[in-house]
């Protein structure tokens, strides 16, 4: 079940939203702490859907300032209201009173750790489970991906109902998983910006993304990295797998410690997206190595089959891909733009492709290096006045957010050239929309996230997936910014 917590500062709000969250929504959580003077008479009166009532005090990271028997008043007022459920703090004075008050209501004691999740966890389960409660509630806080299984220990431990997870960016997957493995519900916010806890997913994403109602048994793959929180990967992937009637599933990994990584998770996986900085720091667990992936010294890719471990990149894929469908490679004359990860990728996939490869860089000593490398020629970014150039390729950071008014070269690509630019925020660049005006071909940096994206999928499931339609998952869900889970996208990856 997904709770949607209501933290409105006004009965009056508090209704609205109420009414909004109960259109998708199993359950409300009534935070009565953030209501000022609230009217519980009319909240409860108003509900379609079943309704906790929390009264959280400051010092437990709530916004109620009262005494602890106005707390105490207001939850008993809530049972004589008609709440379903009413969620008790362990360290309540008046936990027993009140569990014995509830009647038909029932009475959830909760243990809330914002900083750690401690060893210890498995005897606080045991003290609340003494409590003589209905269910029991511990949520704790993720500095280790590894401290999500303690969580799910618990929910398989428990001998009473419990909602279990763990707060924080890397406690995302408990929230996700938790409801999966048994946990009585996971909370999600009404929209982005309205969490009440740290690493809170809107409602919308757990149900229609994550889909947490889904039975165990899936195949589960994910994205590993630092920072994961901006990629889209996530609904792309989710998407996917719904609209190919695959039951699997696709988390973000916040890895900053590999090794809780590939000890505790790795195994669980049936493939990942890697991302910065980790492209090449998973070598040492390949069985088998891609001959691109290996030309180009990193890997975005992990396909696991019948036990062996293979590397992949797929940024080749995002280069060439969307080329090819606008102009052939071979014999072609390439200007690209930039000598770092990416430009490696691209440089690889268009050398492979027959190309006939420039690479022009800030740093000419790193175009130098990577041209010498692959065997092309290189030059300062100021050369591409004088190259006659039918594909320029920019994979310089050049142009990106917030510096959108800066182009890679000072010279507008003329009519007849293809123009693809690697940055995706803004969609269009200054660089592409300068070409486009010029009567160039262009291909935004999209569409390498999205080709990169369609060969991963291809691995993982032997599906060619539609790119079109990706596309269209990805502008569906930016128009429904207020179910973003991160608004402010600058890594997709
Ligand atoms: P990287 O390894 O850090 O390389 C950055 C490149 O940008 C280097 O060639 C660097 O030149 C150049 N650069 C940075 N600032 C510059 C400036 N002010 N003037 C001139 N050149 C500058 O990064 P990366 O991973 O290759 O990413 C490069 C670009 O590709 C980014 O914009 C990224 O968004 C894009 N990308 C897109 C996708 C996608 O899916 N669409 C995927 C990956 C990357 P120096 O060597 O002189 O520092």
């Amino acid at each position: 079940m997904i709770c949607v917590p209501i933290i409105a500062e006004t009965t009056e709000q508090a209704l609205k939203d109420m009414a909004r969250a109960e259109a998708f929504a199993d359950l409300i959580e009534i935070r009565a702490d953030y209501i000022r003077n609230p009217d519980l008479g009319k909240i409860l009166g108003a509900k379609n859907k079943p309704v906790i009532v929390t009264v959280t005090p400051k010092k437990e990271n709530g916004n109620f300032t009262g005494t602890e028997p106005e707390r105490t008043a207001l939850l008993r007022q809530a049972v004589d209201l008609g709440a379903d459920y009413i969620d008790i703090s362990i360290n309540c004075p008046e936990l027993g009173t009140l569990i014995e008050y509830c009647r038909d209501t029932k009475s959830i004691v909760s243990y809330h750790n914002y900083r750690e999740t401690p060893a210890d966890i498995p005897d606080t389960l045991k003290k609340l489970e003494s409590t003589g409660a209905d269910i029991i509630k511990i949520a704790t806080f993720a500095n280790k991906l590894s401290d999500c299984l303690k969580i799910f220990d618990l929910i398989r431990n428990s001998r009473k109902d419990i909602i279990a997870l763990c707060m924080g960016e890397k406690g995302e997957l408990s929230r996700i998983l938790g409801p999966v493995y048994g946990s009585f519900l996971t909370f999600g916010s009404l929209e982005t910006g309205l969490e009440s806890a740290p690493g809170q997913i809107p409602a919308q994403v757990l149900k229609d993304i994550y889909r947490v109602d889904r039975e165990p048994g899936f195949d589960l793959y994910g994205l590993i990295g630092n920072p994961v929180s901006k990629s889209r990967g996530y609904i792309l992937f989710n998407s996917l797998f719904r609209q190919y009637g695959l039951n699997s599933l696709y988390l973000n990994f916040l890895v900053d410690d590999i090794d809780d990584f590939t000890r505790y998770f790795q195994g669980m996986l049936s493939g990942f997206s890697i991302t910065m900085p980790l492209k090449q720091d998973l070598m040492y667990i390949l069985n088998d190595i891609a001959p691109e992936a290996e030309k180009i010294g990193a890997i975005n890719t992990i396909v696991k089959d019948k036990g062996l471990i293979t590397g992949y990149n797929t940024d080749i894929n995002g280069v060439i891909d969307p080329l090819l469908e606008r102009t052939p490679i071979k014999d072609k004359r390439v200007t690209l733009l930039g000598a770092g990860g990416a430009a490696r990728a691209a440089a690889v996939g268009i050398l492979r492709k027959g190309g006939r490869l420039t690479i022009l860089n800030r740093t000419v000593s790193k175009a130098e290096a990577l041209a010498g490398e692959l065997g092309c020629d290189f030059g300062p970014l100021s050369d591409f006045e004088t190259l006659k150039t039918d594909i320029l390729i920019n994979m310089t950071a050049v142009g990106m957010f917030p510096n959108v008014d800066q182009t890679p070269v000072d010279t507008v690509p003329v009519k007849d050239m293809v123009v693809f630019d690697g940055i995706y925020n803004p969609e269009k660049t200054k660089l592409l929309t300068e070409a486009e005006k010029n009567g160039c071909v262009i291909i935004p940096g999209i569409n390498m996230f999205i080709h990169q994206a369609a060969e991963q999928f291809r691995l993982w499931t032997g599906i060619e997936p539609d790119t079109d339609q990706m596309k269209k998952i990805l502008d569906d869900f930016s128009a429904k910014k207020t179910h973003e889970q991160n608004p402010d996208s600058e890594n997709w990856g």
